[in-house]
């Protein structure tokens, strides 16, 4: 095939620079705004090549980034994969351990780093003797004593690195199978598990996640990013927003409901991403403000990760007529499958809006490229009713088929082709998907199930909860029982009692919580998602 009929990633993401030549990234690391425009993002990713062939980088060596949202890791984002290496973004909040033992797969030559992050970068080059150089994103270091690191390791001067190296002449023609990106899963259920991306897997996923059904992004967007970079490929919105030429906004690493209501009215925002801990916070502080913030100019949200309760997007709706897009996906699926905004189809358009907002709660339909099946413990595929529930399986053109390196869990990719989720959910005779529940968080008392999540979502629409989290707690009788743990908002209260009578409207008495425990605050895994393990071992054990 004709290098130009490849899927390659330097085919689509550099798109902007041609057709939106003044927009670009607005980024705002803590030594300063900066704008970037479109043609300079690729000037700057084409000197970075350079600087990394005098390295001596070679296709399929894998370059690693420790860094928040910002311009400087947008370089290494497009460089390093049109130059037909392996860009590998480093969990930033990850434990040194934890980063060690993915390393020792990955085996990164070079990382870049974020200047705030040097300390743990020197640790772990000190840990890790593969690493030759590491490259300090920042403001230029002022002149003193250079960090000590191991021998054998240089620290470069991103910026520098970029004054002194010419652009590249021409980007490589890799194969469109050629891996372009690894990322691993944030460990919400244990040791991290590394996938592959290839340019070929990226592109259709970035192709696919703007699209009218889908997010509805365009070169008239501005989009705030607050899914990070290290997670996920960023849901590869960089890359969408360099297809399409939209504004970029690169909030780095402060990540307050405050100063993210300030960037959406500063910078007038269309659109943004994150995980729903995230607009739970960002609505509440809006709502405790009145008048604060005028949210005028923001059309849609998504958010996805984890499942958003309904209080949530009504909120958006009701106060701030912001639409929430619902999404579901994981790091295997490279990583959006699904995206369900408050409609799709002339029918749902026709709907009340209440009824939509019923179909925007559950995670919608697949991406095209995509399908979605269910399947009963045996094996045997049940019908999209939207009542049958079963184990979630995925296939289609970015799915993955391994993990890079193995893992117990690899089993979950099935020859034919067929990734099992891991999450439990029913499918209407609409296409739409709704998660019930992670496999693993199902409770499962006296031989019958009982969703967490489904729980979860009742309990978090009380107007007097913060956030909610219901596990299971070894039972003699029953086996496992549910027990919610919340964290209440400022001022309300709550009892078992109460919890008890309301959730009976909804739910049978033996599915209900046994116990509430009333916490100050839900612990997060590093990607904002709800930390089950740690629950579970703080209450339960
Ligand atoms: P992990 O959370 O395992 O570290 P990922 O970030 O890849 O890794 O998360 C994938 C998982 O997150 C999915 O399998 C699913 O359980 C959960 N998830 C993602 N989006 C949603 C959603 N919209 N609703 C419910 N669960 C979700």
């Amino acid at each position: 095939m004709n290098p130009s009929r490849r899927l390659l990633l330097k085919h689509l993401a550099f798109r902007a620079a041609e057709i939106s030549p003044r927009d670009g990234l607005v980024s705002i690391p803590p030594d300063g705004e900066r704008f970037v425009a479109w043609p300079e993002v690729m000037e700057r990713s084409k000197r970075l090549a350079t600087a990394m062939v005098a390295w001596g980088v070679r296709p399929g060596d894998r370059i690693a980034t420790l860094a928040f949202n910002d311009h400087r890791h947008i370089d290494a984002y497009f460089a390093v994969p049109c130059l037909g290496a392996t860009l590998h973004p480093i969990n930033v909040r990850w434990n040194l351990e934890e980063m060690v033992s993915v390393l020792e797969h990955t085996r990164d030559r070079i990382v870049f780093v974020d200047a705030g992050l040097m300390d743990r970068a020197i640790a772990l080059a000190d840990r890790c003797p593969w690493i030759e150089h590491l490259v300090r994103m920042g403001p230029r270091a002022s002149d003193g004593d250079p960090p000590a690191v191991r021998s054998g390791v240089t620290i470069s001067d991103h910026e520098e690195l970029l004054e002194t190296s010419d652009p590249i002449a021409d980007w490589p023609d890799p194969e469109e199978h050629d891996v372009m990106a690894m990322c691993s899963t944030s460990g919400t259920t244990g040791i991290p598990k590394t996938v592959a991306y290839s340019h070929r897997t990226t592109c259709l996923h970035t192709m696919a996640i703007g699209l009218t059904d889908c997010m509805r992004l365009s070169g008239q967007d501005t989009l705030l990013a607050v899914v990070p970079m290290f997670h996920a490929l960023g849901w590869c919105f960089p890359y969408a927003c360099g297809m399409l030429g939209s504004r970029l906004v690169l909030p780095h690493r402060d990540l307050r409901p405050e100063r993210l209501l300030d960037l959406l009215v500063e910078h007038e925002v269309t659109t943004s991403v994150a995980v729903p801990t995230v607009w739970d916070a960002v609505l509440a502080a809006v709502t405790a403000s009145p008048g604060r913030w005028d949210l005028g100019r923001l059309e849609r949200i998504v958010s996805g990760g984890a499942a958003p309760t309904a209080s949530m997007i009504r909120g958006f709706r009701d106060q701030h007529g912001v639409e929430v897009i619902h999404s579901w996906g994981m790091t295997e699926i490279n990583p959006v499958c699904t995206m369900s905004p408050a409609a799709t189809t002339r029918e749902e358009a026709a709907l009340d809006p209440d009824d939509r907002l019923r179909h925007q709660q559950v995670a919608g339909r697949p991406l095209p490229g995509l399908t979605l099946e269910i399947e009963d413990e045996d094996g045997r595929p049940l019908p999209h009713d939207g009542a049958s529930i079963g184990r979630l399986l995925v296939s289609g053109w970015w799915v993955a088929e391994e993990y890079a390196f193995g893992h117990p869990d690899g089993e979950r990719f099935g020859a034919d082709g067929r990734l099992d989720t891991g999450d439990v959910a029913s499918i209407d005779d609409h296409g739409r998907m709704a998660i019930r529940d992670r496999g693993k968080d199902m409770i499962k008392s006296g031989g019958e199930w009982i969703s967490s999540l489904a729980l979860e979502r009742a309990i978090g629409d009380f107007p007097e909860v913060a956030t909610c989290a219901v596990v299971a707690r070894p039972d003699e009788r029953w086996g496992e029982r549910p027990i919610a743990v919340v964290s209440i908002a400022p001022g309300a209260s709550l009892d078992l009692a109460t919890l008890q009578r309301r959730l009976a409207e909804n739910f049978e008495p033996w599915q209900c919580p046994d116990d509430l425990i009333l916490v100050d605050s839900i612990p997060l895994t590093s990607t904002g998602k709800i930390d089950k393990k740690t629950l579970r071992t703080r209450f339960l054990v």
